[in-house]
């Protein structure tokens, strides 16, 4: 079921790719957080993205106890803010499978919004999961948006929320992790339940690389 007994022993590599989306109302901080994220860099300059900019990144989940090594390229899509476009949405989030949604903490009307990006999301993708990034903490919240207010939009779209700042890179990582578990939860199940099956180990590194099924 795990491949030869010999292989047991090791742990085990899986490569996956994930495509993740970036969405919420222009100048809340997406193309800045994914900045961040990739290139540890932030600038205040604002430049209004142009159709949409893919990037991507490497990150590793290990689960010790299963054997088990997760590498997961991450292809994070930071999607224009404009709204009212469904065909232009089709296109961009086909096959997407994790969302952040982001809003600016000094601007009500950005959360507010988060609930037609979130159908609009759902509607294209599916049930897919995401995170809520309450961005710009680092900012005083010069318009009240209450906990309670960013709890109940959390609760309705289904996701965790978190603090974050693009400027001091608070929680940014943490955002990002947070969605490559989500993304890897699925494929940890499937590994345990022997659901993929794996290619001969190549070379005398005798590693092994499991490809999912599906
Ligand atoms: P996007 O339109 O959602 O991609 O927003 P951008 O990432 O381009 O950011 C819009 C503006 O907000 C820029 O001037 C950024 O410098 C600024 N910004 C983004 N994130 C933060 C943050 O966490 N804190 C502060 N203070 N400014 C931010
Ligand atoms: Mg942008």
């Amino acid at each position: 079921m795990y491949g030869p007994p010999e292989w047991r022993a090791l742990v085990e590599t899986l490569e996956i790719e994930k495509k993740i989306l970036l969405l919420g109302e222009p100048a809340v901080g997406k193309t800045s957080l994914v900045r961040r994220f990739v290139i540890d860099k932030f600038s205040d300059r604002y430049l209004a993205t142009i159709g949409t900019k893919t990037s991507r990144k490497l990150m590793d989940f290990n689960f010790p106890e299963r054997g088990l090594h997760i590498k997961l390229q991450l292809y994070v899509w930071d999607v224009f803010g404009q709204s009212g476009m469904p065909r232009a949405y089709k296109i961009y989030f086909k096959g997407a499978e994790a969302a952040i949604l982001v809003f600016d903490l000094t601007r009500p009307m950005t959360l507010a919004a988060l609930e037609r990006w979130g159908e609009t999301l759902r509607s294209i993708c599916g049930d897919v999961p995401g995170i809520l990034a309450c961005n710009k903490a680092d900012l005083d919240r010069q318009v009240s948006i209450t906990d309670e207010e960013i709890s109940k939009k959390a609760g309705s779209l289904r996701m965790a929320s978190l603090m974050t700042s693009a400027k001091t890179g608070e929680n940014v990582e943490t955002a990002f992790r947070a969605i490559g578990s989500l993304l890897c939860a699925p494929m940890v199940q499937k590994f345990l339940r022997g659901e993929l099956y794996s290619q001969r180990p190549e070379g005398k590194s005798g590693a092994s690389r499991w490809k999912p099924l599906t």
